[in-house]
């Protein structure tokens, strides 16, 4: 039976990198009903908003998405549809992974490491007071009387919630993740010394379900240090488990370790729904002249079909991509070639050898 994927093409280069990942994911011959649907920008002209209900009620449907990227309108009041997506499925968890891709000469070729993003809490949760507004002056007298400090009275105002509940289920997906993809290690990254009640619980819940699963190779790492040690010696990491914050910004520091935003794909995973994506953005700069990247989207895929349980088609694009990548003939402009995004895609989907049924 085939199965049920919502694709969201996106904005900017989005459709390109989305058209080449159907390409090379209809090449494996699993079969996929694609439902194809808008959101964004274009979506925002049309209906007056970027996240029209339809599509989140298809991806209940489906439970699986993939989507390319999504221009965030600057100034119109409409949330990010990244961030509504997130918050409107549950999709607390980003998995972000960065490997060492041959052909891609870079300063550490031994990287193979996983960023578990916590993506509902910490300072993106969005509660946000604006400098001079009343809400910012309200929350400035009660703070007052709370703490006995005064805040500026030009400040504005961005709280980070960590719960229990919130820590808790991303420490044990991260957990369940390394037993179930052959990993080891789990890192924790915070800043507790200083955030002793967000960052500090993040760590607590880390270090008692660290106890629970005595397998898993366990440490924490003040954030500092992590990125410092990132930088000289990334292949010594496997996963990294980070709240909100830092892991938004240390997984494009991982993309740019192993060969840039071009190449690193990532998944937003709940219990019950699954929207991959890649890294990137919508790279405006770039849009339209059939010059992105697909490698990224077509790595998303390449999650999505695990997720799938497909695991022998995901082995065979990843594998795919790797020979392209290393021939070094097919590549596009941001890994110094002069191929299109629709070559690349050609190349893949021709050099897939996928792994007939068994049994
Ligand atoms: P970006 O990732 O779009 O671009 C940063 C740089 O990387 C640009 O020079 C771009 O040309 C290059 N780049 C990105 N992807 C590439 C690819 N596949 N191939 C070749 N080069 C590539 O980041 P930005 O410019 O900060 O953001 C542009 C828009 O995308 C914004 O509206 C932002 O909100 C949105 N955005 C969306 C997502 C998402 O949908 N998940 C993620 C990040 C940014």
């Amino acid at each position: 039976m085939a199965h049920l994927v919502t694709l969201i093409p996106g904005d900017g280069i989005g459709p390109e990198v989305s058209e080449a990942t159907r390409r090379v994911l209809d090449a494996t011959g699993v079969g996929i009903e694609w439902d194809a649907h808008d959101a964004g920008a274009g979506v925002l002209e049309r209906e007056g908003t970027t996240l029209p209900e339809r599509v989140l009620e298809q991806i209940r449907r489906s439970r699986v998405a993939i989507k390319g990227p999504i221009t965030t309108p600057v100034g119109t009041g409409f949330r990010s549809v990244n961030v509504a997506l997130r918050h409107e499925l549950d999709l607390f968890a980003a998995v972000r992974p960065s490997r060492s891709l041959p052909g891609v000469p870079t300063p550490h070729p031994g990287v193979d490491l996983v960023v578990i993003r916590e993506n509902t809490e910490d300072l993106y949760r969005g509660v946000e007071y604006e400098r001079g507004s009343p809400e910012a002056a309200e929350l400035r007298a009660e703070l007052l009387r709370l703490t006995g400090r005064a805040s500026r009275e030009d400040a504005g105002f961005t709280v980070k919630p960590i719960s229990v509940t919130g820590a808790r289920r991303i420490v044990r997906f991260a957990m369940e993740f390394v037993r179930s993809n052959g990993r080891r290690k789990v890192t924790l990254g915070h800043k507790a010394n200083i955030m002793r009640f967000s960052d500090g619980l993040f760590l607590s819940i880390g270090q008692v379900e660290a106890e629970s699963h005595p397998d898993v190779w366990f440490e924490d790492m003040q954030i500092d240090q992590l990125s410092m040690r990132l930088t000289r010696e990334p292949e010594t990491f496997d996963v990294l488990l980070l709240p909100n914050l830092y892991g938004d910004i240390l997984s494009d520091l991982c993309a740019g370790l192993v060969g840039g935003l071009g190449l690193a794909a990532g998944a937003n995973l709940g219990w019950e729904y699954a929207v991959f994506e890649p890294v990137h953005g919508s790279a405006p700069d770039i849009a339209g002249r059939g010059v992105a990247n697909p490698v990224a989207m077509i790595l998303s895929g390449a999650m999505l079909l695990r997720h799938l349980r497909e695991d022998g088609a995901a082995a065979a694009v990843e594998a795919a991509v790797d020979r392209v990548l290393a021939a070094g003939e097919v590549r596009t402009p941001d890994l110094g070639g002069t191929s299109s995004t629709d070559e690349v895609a050609a190349a893949v989907a021709k050099d897939l050898q996928v792994p007939g049924p068994t049994g």
